[in-house]
């Protein structure tokens, strides 16, 4: 297995049993705001592995198309190569993060309707968001591919909220990434863990996400273990 590229959750290797596929490997470590903020707990990569891939078997199980193949151990799974766009997809249902910074407003204000939004992934540029008129402009996706995320962003987001609940957790917003596959396929790829999402608890709206950890509300591997606790039981 050789190295291709080290990120801040994750490691990806190439596959010795086959050229179109992956090792994905989730480290232990948690970061925020750009890495600026570094942190780390003993089996965060089992317990962000764990729930990715119960995730991403239940989007499977549902038809939607993702990079998933298999898990083959505590921390790692198999995947199918993609070649990334260079764009992080977010959808929200509540108000939270930089959204409600930018508006001034509270975090938790159900929205009107969920929406979906771009951000182009550049770590010098810190994100910058992107209307969907501009990633068309700059090139970054045909109009196809920008309906058709859009709509598998809605799909994955009406399926995940309905899973959530199940397990007595609101999801107020995630991040996803698409790309290609060998066959020009787009994929939903990378991983969806609580690193990546808002998880509220439906009752007491405590956040069981990496807000925990953003935020220094304490108790973040704690959030993550019951996540996974309770997605298991289901
Ligand atoms: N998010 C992410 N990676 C990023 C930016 C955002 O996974 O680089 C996730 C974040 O955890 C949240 C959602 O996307 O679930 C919306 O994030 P927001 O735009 O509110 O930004 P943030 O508050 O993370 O700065």
């Amino acid at each position: 297995m050789n190295l291709i590229y080290e990120g801040k959750g994750k490691k990806v290797f190439t596959d010795p049993a086959s050229p179109d596929c992956r090792i994905v490997e989730f480290k232990n470590d948690l970061t925020a705001f750009n890495a600026q903020k570094k942190g780390s707990f003993p089996d965060k990569g089992e317990v962000s592995c764990g729930i990715s891939h119960l995730i991403f078997q239940f989007l499977e199980s549902k038809g939607v198309q993702t990079h998933w193949i298999e898990k083959i151990n505590a921390t790692q799974v198999r995947v199918q190569a993609l070649k990334m766009f260079p764009l992080e997809v977010v959808v929200r249902n509540r108000l939270a993060g930089s959204l409600a910074k930018k508006m001034g407003r509270e975090e938790g204000e159900i929205l009107k309707q969920p929406c979906v939004e771009f951000y182009y992934k550049s770590d010098s540029l810190g994100d910058p968001f992107l209307s969907s008129e501009q990633v068309l402009a700059l090139g970054l996706l045909d109009s196809a591919t920008v309906s058709q995320i859009q709509g598998a962003a809605l799909k994955i987001n009406s399926l995940l909220k309905q899973y959530f609940q199940r397990a007595h957790l609101d999801l107020v917003d995630f991040k996803i990434e698409f790309g290609e596959n060998a066959h020009k396929e787009i994929l939903l790829g990378d991983d969806i863990s609580p690193d990546s999402c808002r998880l509220w608890d439906e009752k007491t709206q405590e956040r069981m996400d990496k807000d925990r950890f953003r935020k220094d509300l304490g108790g973040v591997d704690k959030a993550y273990r019951e996540v996974l606790k309770r997605l298991e039981s289901l």
